[in-house]
């Protein structure tokens, strides 16, 4: 065998056992090697190497049952640390990570729709400092950032080439963050790292293949095929919101019309609302629902029919094993799910209905946080 073919495999022999540990920890050495089909020695060798990088530790536990009694291992949730950041139209929040995934902190802040591009970032160093010495985390700890926004991002390079939500436009992120910072960044749609988060510990997870919607202030999904992140080929596969349905419809704010986004977006809703009514919010248009007022059960009621039919097409389009609904709408307004199903049962695929699941996100507050730091890991690790 080559050299540099015994170095890949002796990498890759140690991340499986490391992913093992991650999953299956506390476990025992002996466990470890009847799952890899490993030698107890290369085990031996391998944990004593992540032992001393500071990945794993001996637990006091030991493993009870038939023979010799073996001391389990765990892994080290605080030998790393990535950051999830996520910037919303009036909400930023940053999250720090623990290498098993656990969110150590998470920091909620109020974001002024008027605040600058620069000002917003200024926030978020202050805020990553703070956590940083409330939790008594030091610097050569973190690996790295991960930020997941709205809109159209040109993730390879970390640029947000259009945010129409956060009305940035060609934005090097990735690299003004990481002057600030001087931590490593990525960058990616915010459903794109949400949908990393539902496949790590919520509603997708050990699924292949999942679907996730954002039904909110904007429409759009992200889409998880055979465990990768499906991107097109300018990583915006998953935009529903502007599918044309009907071409003599409404107009969208992107300028075309009738896209899929003018008939259920909350701006689009609130919008109808007030040819009939004068509304200030979108909760008073979701109050005014429950009251069962005529024009607001039509609206909504047009609006969960889109869901449905917009759900029946991806169905048709990527037959995933799961489509999961999230987002401001579904949570604020959970009356409507009844609706959406009642619609799915009508217009989706009778061989397609059978094999999806369709399912509400629990991850709500804090799932882009979540999925942006677990995404900082796997592109940022990289084991010595
Ligand atoms: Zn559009």
């Amino acid at each position: 065998m080559e050299k540099h073919d015994q170095l890949l495999m002796k990498r890759q022999n140690k991340n499986l056992v490391l992913d093992i540990l991650k999953t299956k920890s506390p476990i025992s050495r002996i466990d470890i090697a009847k799952m890899t089909g490993m030698s107890p020695t290369s085990i031996t060798r391998i944990v004593n190497e992540l032992q001393l990088q500071g990945y794993v530790r001996e637990t006091e536990a030991v493993a009870s049952g038939v023979g010799r009694k073996a001391t389990l291992l765990e892994v080290c949730g605080d030998v790393l640390y990535t950051v999830g950041i996520e910037i919303d139209k009036s909400l930023l929040k940053v999250g720090i990570v623990n290498y098993v995934g656990e969110i150590v902190s998470l920091h909620k802040n109020k974001r002024n729709e008027s605040e600058s591009y620069m000002e917003t970032l200024l926030k978020i160093k202050a805020i990553i400092r703070k956590i940083m010495d409330e939790n008594d985390i030091a610097a050569t700890k973190i690996i790295g950032l991960a930020v997941g926004l709205p809109g159209y991002i040109d993730y390879k390079n970390g640029i947000v080439k259009v945010s129409d939500q956060l009305k940035w436009k060609d934005a090097s992120l990735a690299e003004d963050l990481k002057k600030l910072t001087s931590f490593n960044v990525i960058v990616d749609n915010e459903l794109k790292m949400k949908i990393v988060a539902e496949s790590f510990t919520g509603k997708a997870k050990d699924s292949q293949n999942s679907i996730l919607i954002g039904i909110g202030s904007g429409l759009g999904s992200s889409i998880m095929l055979n465990g990768e992140i499906y991107r097109g080929e300018t990583n915006n596969a998953g935009e529903i919101g502007h599918t044309v349905i009907d071409p003599t419809g409404n107009v969208c704010n992107c300028g075309k019309i009738g896209c899929l986004a003018t008939y259920i977006s909350e701006g689009a809703i609130l919008a109808d609302s007030r040819k009939v009514k004068d509304i200030s919010s979108i909760e008073e248009v979701f109050q005014s629902y429950r009251d069962r007022e005529p024009w607001a059960l039509n609206i909504m009621d047009r609006a969960s029919t889109y869901i449905a039919l917009a759900i029946s097409n991806l169905l048709c389009l990527y037959n995933p094993e799961v489509i999961i609904l999230s987002g401001n709408t579904i949570e604020k307004l959970p009356e409507i799910k009844q609706a959406i199903e009642q619609k799915c049962q009508l217009y989706i695929w009778e061989p397609l209905k059978q094999a999806v699941r369709i399912v509400y996100s629990e991850l709500s507050d804090y799932g882009v946080v979540l999925g942006a730091a677990i995404q900082a890991q796997h592109l940022m690790l990289e084991l010595e």
